[in-house]
């Protein structure tokens, strides 16, 4: 049995970036908070809140602020890679609390196009997930003046086809249904610009904002899992860009299975099979990849040195 992890797996560097500094501060301050959790993985959550970080909602930022000015010191919250929309800022400020400010910079760099074209009057359409903690953070910079839709048709029915449009994406979604959703609103709207992560173009210049980590990727996943006889996916179930890998395995390698923790593999997958595939989404921790390797050495005769 050849078992290997996905070269091409573990953290994105927006993700490594967060972590990162989370430790940096953790090692600096006697106390930092991180506004929801950090990682949509629970492993690496905590093995970071055994390091003493402290996960809060934006709820207890008037709680967590009387307790500093208590034991006198300045309260540090840590804005994860999803970043936060201004009214977070604006309410830590208010109370005094000292933001360290971890967001991706490609999440950064949509937030700025978002605001720049809903200054200019563009009626904005995200392709995301209305609730999902990036979209809300990228709703807060427009007002919450935009149209998020998952679908083609949500698009249809809720944008404004008689008004000039910018369509951006969620950084994690998938390209082909950005691609539908956009062909749709390109062929109805007149002046729809699709915007880039270089630039304004033209709709016949289309790209988007999906993030190239997540969308780079999907072509060498595709060709890792046809590769291998059974692929083990492994991502914290509320990953929403491990949904959209996992569902990429899936598709070429029926015997794809999606764990979080080891205690889900069960033996019976690997039988009569001569190689197994482990990879994640980019939240993923390499060290528990590694981990979920090991544990499979007990129903596999050996393991590759790959
Ligand atoms: S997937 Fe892309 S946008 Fe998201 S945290 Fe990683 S680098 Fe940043």
């Amino acid at each position: 049995m050849n078992i290997t992890i996905d070269s091409h797996s573990g953290f994105c560097w927006g993700v490594v970036r967060t972590v990162v500094i989370a430790e940096e501060s953790l090692k600096q301050f006697e106390k930092v908070y991180v506004l929801g959790h950090i990682i949509h993985n629970p492993k690496e959550i905590q093995r970071l809140e055994d390091k003493g970080l402290e996960t809060i909602s934006a709820e207890d930022f008037p709680r967590i602020a009387d307790e500093a000015r208590i034991l006198g010191i300045l309260p540090k919250v840590l804005i994860r890679a999803h970043g936060e929309p201004p009214e977070t800022y604006r309410k830590a400020l208010e109370l005094g609390i000292e933001i360290i400010d971890a967001t991706c910079p490609v999440v950064t760099k949509l937030q700025e196009r978002v605001r720049k074209f809903h200054d200019q009057g563009y009626q904005i359409v995200i392709f995301g997930k209305k609730d999902h903690a990036e979209v809300l953070g990228v709703r807060g910079v427009c007002n919450d003046q935009c149209i998020v839709v998952l679908t083609v048709e949500d698009a249809l029915s809720s944008v404004n086809l008689d008004s000039k449009t910018v369509l951006f994406s969620q950084t994690t979604m998938d390209r082909p249904t950005f691609v539908l959703i956009k062909e749709v609103l390109q062929a109805r709207i007149k002046d729809l610009i699709v915007d880039t992560m270089e630039g304004i173009a033209t709709e016949f210049h289309a790209k988007d904002t999906i993030c190239g980590q997540v969308s780079g990727r999907e072509d060498m996943l595709r060709k890792y899992a046809s590769d291998h006889d059974c692929i083990l996916f492994v991502a914290g179930k509320a990953s929403s860009n491990g949904k959209v890998l996992y569902d990429v395995c899936k598709e070429v390698n029926s015997r794809t299975y999606f764990i979080e923790d080891i205690s889900e593999i069960q033996s019976d997958w690997f039988n009569g099979l001569n190689s197994i595939g482990i990879t994640g989404a980019t939240s993923t921790p390499q060290w528990y990849m590694n981990h979920v390797k090991e544990h499979l050495s007990k129903f596999a005769g050996h393991i590759s040195s790959n």
